[in-house]
């Protein structure tokens, strides 16, 4: 691990580090690229960095949702959404956020990517599951072949909710132990998303080994990260990528 890495994944804000961290297990993909972002890694730093002339982001306009679109070719106008997946080189999957989980589905077999936003909403509509089923659909993967990597969101010990939100995880069929009273009662609880997405990844059939998952890392308490509920900055958010290298000489 990198200095200045944060939740075991290299990169970071660090001096002559990369500012976007990185999995090793992903790195070792010649034919990929990918990358968490962290505060000083915003739209135009993507677009104007080196290595990513030949590519075409894809950028979502997040709804919350449990939208999943398959994209063969950069679209024209701004879908709307929460995951994009594509097996076309050249094409860079974005999802913004700032304490909501990003989160990569890779298939090393069918060279298939997916980039999901996991908010709680999202979460609870399963959003991780419908990328999953629609990789499935559309590339023939299999979840026991596939690798899915997490990036840093808020923590469990940060994210503090209402009842509402526990009886609509509840009743979306996640299991309990996912939130936690809040210390002194008051009838709040602290949600924990990453241990909710996992829970549904492995209910999917997805290995154990194969969740690269650095567990650490909380949005709101980690100052090179960007949280929401931290810093109330509505427009502010980090830019994760994935996407397939376009082959040498291609347009
Ligand atoms: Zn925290």
């Amino acid at each position: 691990m990198s200095r200045g890495a944060v939740c075991g994944y290299t990169g970071g804000m660090s001096e002559g580090a990369r500012p976007y961290l990185t999995v090793p297990r992903l790195e070792g993909l010649p034919w990929l690229v990918h990358g968490f972002g962290t505060a000083g890694w915003q739209e135009e730093d993507l677009r104007a960095a080196a290595g990513f002339e030949r590519f075409r982001p894809v950028i979502m306009r997040q709804v919350h949702s449990d939208l999943a679109h398959r994209i063969d070719a950069a679209p024209e106008g701004r879908l709307e959404g929460d995951a994009l997946m594509t097996c076309v080189p050249g094409l860079l999957l974005v999802v913004r956020t700032a304490d909501c989980l990003p989160a990569f589905l890779v298939d090393e077999g069918n060279r298939a990517v997916a980039a999901v936003h996991c908010g709680w909403r999202g979460t609870q509509e399963r959003i991780l599951e419908k990328a999953v089923q629609a990789m499935a659909r559309d590339y023939g993967s299999a979840p026991g072949d596939m690798l899915a990597a997490l990036g840093p969101c808020i923590g469990s010990t940060c994210y503090e909710v209402g009842p509402e939100v526990r009886t609509s995880f509840l009743r979306a069929g996640f299991p309990p132990s996912i939130l936690a009273e809040c210390p002194g009662g008051r009838g709040r609880y602290m949600l924990d998303l990453r241990a909710s997405n996992i829970w549904l990844l492995e209910g999917l059939g997805i290995r154990k080994e194969n969740i690269l998952d650095s567990g650490a890392a909380c949005t709101h308490c980690e100052l090179s990260l960007l949280s929401y509920r931290r810093d109330r900055r509505e427009e502010r958010r980090m830019v994760n990528f994935i996407g397939l290298r376009p082959a040498p000489g291609a347009a």
